[in-house]
């Protein structure tokens, strides 16, 4: 890889993965084959044959260590190893007096463009499972074992990484991830974040050779390659005191949250997988404020069955005890594609994402609606519908729903209908909330809010500074939405980022914001500053 040299100096990309990380740097970009000479066909023949076996070994192995979710992206990959129309140009090229090596890169190579060239997003989608193929066969021929994981608190760098290579390392000494590509979006952001390892992504080209040493900082985005001493000092120092914060800010967790001033605060959470809440304890939090379900239709097997997503959101309910539960239906489309449903658009965040594909795809909807009302009989479940622009939609959701459900118990099974709120993420809804009094309550949904309010894409690193969430535009419409829920008397929470961030938070609850939903690993240091806090204190 070429392009900016890296060393030195700190380089800008996008915060991924919240945390400090420090480490030695393994580069992980693709594996290049091996020059050897070709041996007799036979003897090639037999090479790719154990390389395919020990490939097949290492997935299955590694399915024994991971989450449901993620064996089954395995299993896929398993599945592909075994198909013969996939390694047949191998053994072709290989009769044809190829070494083992040259044809498993050509072919693999080959067959991975042709995936990202496909119109079908599920196939393009496909092809980071072939490439993670290509390697973990490259490095079987060439007698490597488990390469980059095998280095204790390393921070791996890459062009970008596949997510088996995320599950194969060992991060309990530590370590980090920066990628020149990959989005803040991707399957191995969502296991970083879950995983609590810190991730920069977005660098843009820059030159990989003789880097030695990384510090990452997961909260801005920066990093730095092979640093001075002052650097490194400062660095360190940070880590410290974050550390030393962490462990302090701790002894809330078990504590209600209420301000220096007495108030009250409720602190949900915001999870993706249902796998996230294991490890997580429910007493220290008021419930979950969002459930995102886009998670589970990434699955190597297409868009989840009802089943799968009732035993999803069961798991999720069983977890709270009791506790409020907020599930988000799809909220497929802008930076959310979802292989084999949504749709290419010119302009996506415009376009048909959220509660418009879901209206549009009653096929995929009702599933999801029949699946959340049989859980609903399973604790304390409220559905949400992200991207709601005009009150039609909460209508013809509900009337969805409403059949679901009925159709559910004439076939004898139970179901509850759960209360159906909405996000307010569209501006036209926080300008004018009184005509969304049909929702069974408001979450605001910061992220999208300030996207819309500023004109300033989410993903578009360019415009950053100005898609501020504590924008005075942005307050005003936060200001408006909690007005139209009193007086609509509909409870009004938080789910977007803004309520992690320490800096907007204050600026929240001085405009009347009393519940709010955060990443789980912010929820200690949420709690531990609400504490600290005294409302007019907006700073
Ligand atoms: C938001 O827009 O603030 C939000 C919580 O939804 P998402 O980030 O999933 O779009
Ligand atoms: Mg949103």
């Amino acid at each position: 890889m070429t392009g900016t040299p890296a060393t030195g100096q700190e380089l800008a990309g996008r915060a991924a993965s919240p945390g400090l990380a420090a480490g030695p740097v393994v580069v992980v970009d693709r594996v290049v084959a091996g020059t050897r000479p070709a041996g007799d066909p036979d003897a090639e023949a037999a090479r790719l044959s154990q390389a395919l076996e020990t490939a097949s070994a290492q997935i299955a192995g590694l399915m024994e260590t991971v989450d449901a979710e993620a064996a089954e992206m395995l299993e896929f990959q398993l599945a592909m190893l075994e198909d013969e129309e996939l390694t047949a140009p191998a053994r072709e090229a290989i009769a044809g007096g190829s070494s083992a090596d040259a044809a498993v890169a050509a072919a693999l190579d080959a067959a991975i463009a042709e995936y990202r060239a496909s119109q079908d997003e599920y196939f393009r989608a496909r092809s980071a499972d072939l490439a993670d193929i290509r390697e973990r066969l490259l490095r079987a021929l060439s007698g490597e074992e488990g390469a980059a994981g095998s280095m204790a608190g390393a921070v791996l760098v890459g062009t970008d990484l596949t997510p088996t290579r995320f599950l194969e390392t060992d991060w309990s000494a530590g370590g980090g991830i920066v990628l020149a590509e990959g989005s803040p979006s991707s399957h191995v952001a969502m296991l970083a974040r879950a995983r609590g390892v810190p991730m920069v992504t977005g660098l843009g080209a820059f030159d990989m050779s003789g880097l030695t040493e990384a510090l990452v900082d997961g909260d801005s985005g920066r990093v730095r390659f092979n640093p001075d001493e002052a650097a490194r000092r400062q660095h360190n120092e940070r880590a410290e005191v974050l550390a030393r914060e962490a462990e302090a800010a701790k002894t809330y967790l078990g504590r209600p949250a209420a301000t220096a001033c007495g108030v009250s605060i409720s602190v949900m959470i915001n999870v993706a997988a249902p796998e996230e809440v294991d490890a997580l304890d429910p007493s220290h939090c008021d419930g979950i404020g969002l459930m995102r379900t886009e998670f589970l239709f990434h699955g190597p097997g297409g868009l989840p069955d009802e089943e799968s997503q009732y035993r999803a959101y069961r798991k999720v309910l069983a977890w709270a005890d009791g506790r409020s539960v907020t599930i988000r239906t799809l909220d497929a489309g802008g930076d959310k594609p979802v292989p084999g449903l949504t749709v290419e658009e010119s302009n996506p965040f415009l376009g048909c994402r959220g509660i418009r594909l879901s209206l549009r795809r009653p096929d995929v909807f009702r599933v999801q609606l029949r699946a959340l009302a049989r859980a609903g009989c399973h604790g304390n479940l409220q559905v949400m519908l992200p991207m709601v622009s005009v009150p039609g939609e909460i209508t013809e959701a509900a009337r969805l729903l409403d059949d679901c459900i009925a159709e559910l118990r004439a076939e004898g099974r139970e179901a509850v209908r759960p209360p159906l709120g909405i996000m307010v993420e569209v501006p036209a809804v926080a300008v004018t909330p009184e005509r969304f009094g049909e929702a069974a309550f408001f979450s605001i949904g910061s992220n999208d809010l300030t996207q819309y309010v500023l004109a300033a894409g989410r993903d578009s690193p360019d415009v950053a500074e100005l898609g501020r969430a504590d924008d005075p535009a942005v307050l005003a419409l936060v200001a408006s939405t909690l007005r139209g829920g009193v007086a609509a008397r509909l409870p009004v929470s938080l789910c977007g980022d803004a309520g992690s961030d320490l800096a907007v938070l204050p600026k929240l609850l001085a405009c009347g914001l009393r519940r709010v939903s955060v990443a789980p690993a912010a929820l200690a240091r949420v709690k531990a500053a609400i504490a600290g806090m005294r409302l007019g204190d907006d700073g």
